[in-house]
């Protein structure tokens, strides 16, 4: 900043050559542009000048009346200090806008100040219509529905608007309405948060309908992070077009399981028709046949049960006497299917028949509890025809949670199967395994008092000890606290699981990985 160097020159030389130069330049010799022209020559910056003491001393004399006038003459306190003459200006101007028209807040300073003159009502006026728009333009994010609020809307703007607006009552009329808009804001951000929120359910759900479908998981994952607040329009349109993406894959997933679940029909009607004519069945044919039922049962999709119908329709053909009778009569039997509606109405009811006979849980192979409802009944009705013990073994992995949300869910799974496949193995075949809730399984022991029972249960928990289950490379033991009961004479068998269950609680409650006997 060279230019701005105080010059060496002394004021007596200075002032002289400032004469000469307003001269030179034929400028006015005005206070303001000797000023200008000294201060150039001596080279100290040009300020304007700044009557910082006469400001301070009309802020002064200017009364605070209310809140409004109060903050302005702060605002114009500090735009003194800050020598700005915007901020004096637009405090001043504020100023007036709050004041009332009483004779005390003439606009005389203003005047005196050189502005141009602004007369207080028409000031007032002005102020009141910007009050009025302001209200008008925040009415769509406060939503239309409340009748009420739109009367009270329509009221005040009514007020403001008025000629010769009362303004103390219209003051009273804004801080009550001010009031309703906070609850009527409140309301619309509760409002939004719950829409969101519905959002958030419905995405989960169609992410759960669809878990199969990588593609369409890690959209729905995205939709959950893109409605997420904050929101901008931008970012909801980019939820829309996901959205549309999700809609549109959805449909073409339903379009391809409504075709496999039509060829899973039409498949089984045929591989059921085969098999009522398959009266001169090996055993060994039959027990494959069992096999496949069995599959067929934890068949979740078409393409687990593709393979084992084939298997079965090949395995009918090569037990037919005549292959090529049994061939043709598999493919008129399904062009009948095709074609004939009443086939097809045959085809539902085959397929739900099928599906209530679904005895297994899918993951584990174990008995499902409809499953386990039929195998207690044969149990009982066995012990009460043949007098011989009957007991039942509860048991619940112990810290299964912690296994989950550390290995994933997935794992979890597996975990599961595992436990059920060592249980299997180290069972007696007349054992009974069922999976009776989610990482809870029950044990039908017959010919078994409870002490035996016990230690079946305990045999199996050894087990688990040395068999432990592979989560990829890491060993990981499973643990499980169970209950055992022996049916009473007159008991029924849930009753038995019931206190079973209650044993295996006390198991948890005395430190977990035990068996405790009722
Ligand atoms: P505790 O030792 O007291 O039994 O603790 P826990 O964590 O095993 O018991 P809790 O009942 O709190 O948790 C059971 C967990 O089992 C919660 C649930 O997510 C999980 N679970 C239930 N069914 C399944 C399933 O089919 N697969 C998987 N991976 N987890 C399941
Ligand atoms: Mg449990
Ligand atoms: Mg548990």
């Amino acid at each position: 900043m060279t230019d701005s160097k105080p010059s060496a020159k002394n004021p007596f030389e200075i002032a002289r050559e400032t004469l000469k130069q307003l001269t030179a330049r034929k400028l006015m010799p005005t206070p303001l542009n000797y000023q200008a022209v000294y201060n150039e020559i001596a080279g100290i910056p040009n300020v304007q000048p700044f009557p910082e003491e006469p400001l301070r001393q009309l802020a002064a004399e200017l009364p605070a009346k209310n809140p409004g006038q109060e903050r302005q003459l702060a605002l114009l306190d500090s735009a003194i200090g800050r020598r700005s003459w915007a901020g004096v200006q637009n405090a001043l101007v504020a100023y007036l806008g709050f004041s009332v028209p009483t004779p005390s807040t003439m606009p005389a300073p203003l005047s005196a100040m050189g502005s141009p003159p602004l007369a207080t009502p028409a000031l007032t006026a002005d102020f009141l219509e910007q009050i009025a728009r302001l209200i008008e333009h925040g009415q769509p994010a406060l939503g239309t529905d409340d009748a009420r609020f739109a009367e009270q809307t329509q009221a005040v703007l009514k007020a403001l608007r008025q000629p010769d607006a009362d303004l103390v009552a219209t003051k009273m009329l804004l801080a009550n309405y001010s009031h309703r808009v906070s609850f009527t804001a409140e309301d619309q951000a509760e409002i939004k948060a719950n829409l969101l929120r519905l959002l958030h359910l419905i995405f989960q759900n169609i992410g759960e309908l669809s878990l199969d479908d990588r593609w369409l998981k890690g959209q729905i994952d995205g939709l959950m992070v893109a409605s997420t607040p904050p929101l901008s329009l931008r970012r909801l349109d980019d939820l829309e077009r996901r959205l549309k993406d999700v809609i549109f894959k959805q449909t073409e997933a339903k379009g391809r399981a409504l075709e496999a679940q039509e060829e899973m029909r039409q498949m089984l009607l045929t591989f059921v028709e085969r098999l009522s004519q398959m009266s001169d069945s090996t055993s060994v044919f039959q027990i494959k046949l069992e096999e496949n039922a069995r599959l067929i049962e934890q068949a979740k999709t078409l393409a687990e049960i593709a393979p084992v119908l084939k298997e079965v329709v090949g395995a009918t053909r090569g037990m037919a006497s005549d292959s090529l009778t049994a061939r043709d009569e598999l493919r008129s039997m399904r062009e009948k299917t095709m074609t004939t509606d009443a086939q097809i109405a045959k085809l539902h009811q085959e397929l739900d028949r099928v599906s209530t006979l679904a005895r297994h849980d899918p993951l584990t192979g174990a008995l499902n509890r409809k499953g386990l409802d039929e195998a207690v009944k044969r149990e009982v009705s066995n012990f009460r025809r043949k007098e011989t013990p009957l007991s039942v073994g509860l048991l619940d992995i112990d810290n299964f949670k912690l296994l989950n949300d550390r290995l994933g869910h997935a794992t979890g799974d597996e975990a599961l199967a595992h436990l059920s496949r060592v249980a299997r193995e180290c069972m007696r075949p007349q054992d009974t395994l069922a999976r009776y809730g989610g990482e809870e399984f029950v044990i039908l022991l017959p010919d078994t008092p409870l002490d035996k029972g016990i230690e079946a249960m305990t045999r199996l928990q050894r087990e688990l000890t040395t068999r432990f289950f592979l989560a990829g490379t890491e060993k990981i033991m499973i643990t499980f606290s169970a209950g055992v009961a022996q049916l009473a004479p007159d008991e029924t068998g849930d009753d038995a699981i019931k206190r079973a269950d209650q044993a295996m609680y006390l198991a948890k409650r005395a430190g977990k990985n035990r068996v405790l006997g009722t």
